[in-house]
């Protein structure tokens, strides 16, 4: 828990967000900015700021981020596309150092 964390913030409580599911390793909230009609964000609930202060003692909490893409993409319509992102550093977008992916879906994607 980092107390200037807004995610360490939503996942203790003291912010409010839309939350779509959890457990006890993540939680998946609405992005307040949607870039899809499905846009949702997965968040360990541990403070990490990105992949590259990632420690092997907290990866399960990868494979949970992982683990609950494929239960949300088991809700989608249609043939249940859907893109995962995950920024890393500000030089391609990071704005909120505590990991977390994009669950994208909803429109068509083709550009990269
Ligand atoms: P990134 O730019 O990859 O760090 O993604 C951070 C995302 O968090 C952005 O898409 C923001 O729209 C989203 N975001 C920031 N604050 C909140 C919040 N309080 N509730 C929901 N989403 C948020
Ligand atoms: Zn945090």
């Amino acid at each position: 828990m980092n107390k200037d964390c807004i995610f360490c913030r939503i996942i203790a409580g003291d912010i409010p967000a839309a939350i779509v599911d959890q457990n006890e390793d993540v939680i998946v909230i609405e992005d307040i900015h949607p870039k899809a009609p499905i846009h949702y964000l997965i968040i360990p609930k541990v403070h990490v700021e990105s992949v590259q202060t990632l420690e092997q003692k907290d990866s399960h909490y990868v494979a949970g981020m992982m683990m609950m893409a494929k239960k949300l993409s088991e809700k989608l319509s249609g043939d249940r596309s859907f893109r995962l992102i995950m920024n890393n550093g500000s030089g391609v977008g990071q704005s909120v150092f505590h990991l977390h992916c994009h669950f994208l879906s909803g429109k068509k994607m083709t550009d990269f």
